[in-house]
């Protein structure tokens, strides 16, 4: 299979980094890749409040230095070599600043992205394209929210609270490892925000996340789900929309945001696969 056409890279700057709790760290990026990000983006999904990029982060060791060249690179490294995509949120656009903001969860030192952010120093620099995105709350008062998230979704969850309209209606569910985990966000009086503690239940990520989607009163239509986080919670919580409440796919964004066990690169790349599918059809 040949290789998906490059999108375009900018790389941007940190600017400050700064930890929000004990697994998140806030990363502000900015210098002149700033202005060339936006204006490429396509103003659609930078309306959205799930909006995402995708990081490029070169193999420890690599000496590799953004922006990467990746059509030479794939004709000359291994593809294990190559540099590594992880996807995250933009949670904000300081435009005064001239910044984005992104939220690492710091998840040890397993993997790139986590590492990266948590010993990111300002001049450090990153390639990233996009962004995507697709979901924004609904601005219509018959819709009740649903959000249900586990940490690496705290930051698009976060992005969409503050963007609901002051009379939005709902829940949201978010676990975190705990107390000192839980962020300040700002929501609409009546929209209910529900924090998680797995830590103190022991409980593998996604387990209390999903037990209390089960408890959650039923919601009826018109709703609007946004429910992401790692994979096998999500597959859990689809049938709990879709079986138990009789939601349609129109009335969910619902994906995985990653898996147990796996680097993303595999996760992706199980995406394919029947163990990498949410939806049943
Ligand atoms: C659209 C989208 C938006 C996302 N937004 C964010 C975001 O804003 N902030 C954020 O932190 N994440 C976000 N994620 C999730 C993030 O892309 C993954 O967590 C990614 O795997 C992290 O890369 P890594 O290099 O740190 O770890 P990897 O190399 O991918 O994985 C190494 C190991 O760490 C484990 N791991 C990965 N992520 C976590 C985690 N969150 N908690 C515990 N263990 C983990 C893996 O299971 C694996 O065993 C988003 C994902 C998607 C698809």
């Amino acid at each position: 299979m040949s290789p998906k056409p490059n999108r375009p890279q900018h790389v941007l700057v940190v600017d400050r980094a700064e930890r929000l709790s004990p697994h998140m760290v806030r990363v502000h990026l900015g210098g002149p890749g700033y202005d060339a990000f936006l204006e490429h983006a396509d103003p659609d999904r930078l309306a959205t409040t799930d909006k995402y990029v995708k990081l490029m982060l070169p193999k420890p060791g690599s000496g590799l230095q953004p922006p990467f060249d990746l059509e030479v690179l794939r004709a000359t490294m291994a593809k294990s070599d190559l540099p590594a995509r992880r996807t995250y949120t933009v949670r904000a656009v300081d435009t005064v600043a001239r910044t984005i903001a992104v939220d690492f969860v710091v998840h040890g030192t397993d993997g790139l992205a986590g590492p990266w952010a948590a010993a990111a120093q300002p001049g450090d620099r990153i390639a990233l394209s996009g962004p995507g995105g697709g979901w924004a709350p609904s601005e219509d008062p018959q819709v009740t929210h649903v959000l249900l998230g586990d940490d690496s979704a705290l930051p698009a969850i976060g992005a969409s609270l503050e963007a609901m309209v002051p009379t939005a209606t709902g829940v949201a569910l978010v676990e975190v490892a705990g107390p000192a985990d839980e962020l300040p966000l700002v929501h609409p009086a009546a929209v209910e925000l529900r924090w998680l503690h797995r830590d103190a239940a022991a409980a593998e990520p996604g387990t209390l996340l999903l037990a209390a989607t089960r408890e959650l009163p039923r919601a009826s239509r018109p709703v609007s789900v946004f429910a992401h986080g790692e994979r096998a919670a999500i597959k859990g919580i689809r049938r709990v929309l879709q079986d138990d409440w009789g939601l349609e796919k129109a009335d969910l964004s619902l994906s995985a945001y990653w898996a147990l066990g796996r680097a993303e690169d595999r996760f992706q790349e199980e995406k394919r696969e029947p163990i990498g599918v949410v939806f049943a059809d």
